[in-house]
């Protein structure tokens, strides 16, 4: 059968939330922008579906109402359990970022954005699973080639630009030999729906610091675990950790998170299987900026493609949908001048400009990593961290990348001081 032709200024590789981002901030900018993804909406993605006020912030410049009437739980701040201690924390009050945080399943929150991207103009194209790059004679990227629905018949989208969303497998830079990179950090997570009167109406997430896995001597794990409400009757309880520790890849996840809820109170519902929706399932976290270069040869990374999940803790769609607005800012400038060097000058400025944002945090998220990935340390930072509220406040502003940039208080003087200071990685 012959492939048919199409034709955009952009195409993005994947609606999650850093594909619809992009596509809806193209489309804002008047860009003519395919969005192609292998599913249908709407559709599960293994998450914690937990959103700090950094992706609030995210949600807002994307024009989504986040009211409680328009079916988001929101939530005051985190609530932190560890070391005999058990402290609630509320977001800071910034002129940068909202003072609350979300709750809402991928199931609705990844169909939602990607309507927001065709309400803006975006072209929304489902069960297209994009096999590859289309190459020009330059090796530039030209376009990209596809399967489309129940027959996976063959077509090929042509475009001057290409914006790889495809999350944390990257087949798409993959193609094109862009791998991970061994030298930063990464995660596992898994995660399971529970129904449970007494949890899932919780206005602040609540994490837990003691993660100790059977499989390596009853030792500390650099990681949490997390019980988050979903308001619906539901909680969203998983946990993730981190690969700096030697438990990593030797530790069987699914029992450590069933070993946890075991030790959870019986009126929570998680110690009964019968609570349980669905199965444990689990995925890895893409840290640090594991896959560069951001931009080259026609395609810009985006989100977990581009392996932006934050190393502190774990968040990623926030890094996602703000790489996705920066990715489209990027691109308009760059297309509004002609195709060659002029033009490629332009689209440098993604990587140089993740850089400048990130670069600093992430090579303290990496010396973090490495250093709870040490039993003793992550004993030793609960047990003596804990008891002071002062420090944990800005322990909060330091891992939830929560400072305002200027005029903001001593913390966040000292938070963006560290992270400028850090050489980018
Ligand atoms: C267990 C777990 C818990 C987590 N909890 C949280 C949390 O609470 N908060 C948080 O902020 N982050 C969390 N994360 C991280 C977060 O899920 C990701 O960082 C985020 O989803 C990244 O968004 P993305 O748009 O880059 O990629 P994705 O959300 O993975 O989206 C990629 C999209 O591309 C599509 N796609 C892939 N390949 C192709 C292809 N070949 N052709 C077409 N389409 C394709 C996929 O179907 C998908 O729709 C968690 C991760 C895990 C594993």
């Amino acid at each position: 059968m012959a492939a048919v032709e199409h034709d955009a200024d952009v195409i993005v590789v994947g609606a999650g939330p850093g594909g619809s981002a992009t596509a809806y901030h193209l489309a804002r900018h008047g860009v003519r922008v395919l969005l192609l993804e292998k599913t249908e909406f709407p559709r599960e993605k293994v998450c914690g579906d937990g959103l700090t006020p950094r992706a609030v912030r995210q949600l807002i410049r994307m024009g989504v109402d986040t009211s409680p009437e328009a079916g988001w739980l929101h939530n005051r701040g985190l609530r932190v359990i560890g070391g005999g201690v058990r402290l609630e924390l509320d977001w800071p009050d910034l002129a940068s970022f909202p003072n609350y945080g979300l709750v809402r399943t991928r199931l609705d929150f990844d169909d939602l954005l990607a309507r927001r991207a065709v309400d803006a103009g975006a072209e929304l194209r489902t069960g297209v699973n994009v096999t590859g790059p289309v190459l020009g004679p330059d090796g530039r990227v030209t376009g990209v080639e596809a399967e489309v629905g129940p027959g996976k018949e063959p077509a090929t989208f042509h475009a001057p630009l290409v914006v790889a969303a495809d999350g944390v497998s990257g087949r798409f830079p993959l193609a094109l030999g862009l791998a991970k990179r061994e030298d930063r950090p990464i995660g596992v997570a898994v995660r399971r729906y529970y129904r449970s009167p007494a949890k899932h109406d919780d206005n602040y997430l609540e994490s837990w610091l003691e993660l100790r896995s059977k499989d390596s001597g009853d030792n500390l794990l650099p990681g949490y675990g997390w019980i988050f409400g979903l308001g619906d009757g539901r909680v969203n309880v998983g946990l993730g950790v981190l690969n700096s520790s030697s438990a990593f890849g030797k530790t069987n996840y699914r029992r450590l998170l069933t070993d946890w809820l075991a030790n959870t109170p019986a009126d929570w519902g998680m110690t009964d299987e019968a609570n349980a929706e669905g199965p444990i399932l689990g995925a890895a976290l893409p840290m640090g900026f594991n896959r560069v270069p951001h931009y080259t040869r026609g395609v810009m990374l985006v989100g977990d493609s581009g392996g932006m999940v934050n190393p502190f803790n774990g968040e990623g769609i926030a890094y996602a949908m703000e790489s996705g607005e920066l990715a489209a800012e990027v691109a308009v400038q760059a297309l509004a001048r002609p195709a060659g060097a002029d033009r490629e000058r332009a689209l440098t400025a993604y990587s140089t400009e993740l850089k400048t944002r990130f670069g600093g945090y992430y090579r303290l998220g990496g010396i973090f990593v490495k250093l709870i990935g040490r039993p003793e340390i992550m004993r030793m930072a609960t047990k003596h961290g804990m008891p002071h509220p002062m420090l944990m406040r800005f322990v909060l502003k330091l891992l939830a990348n929560l400072t305002d940039p200027r005029d903001g208080d001593a913390m966040d003087r000292v938070i963006n001081t560290m992270t400028k200071v850090a050489p980018a990685v």
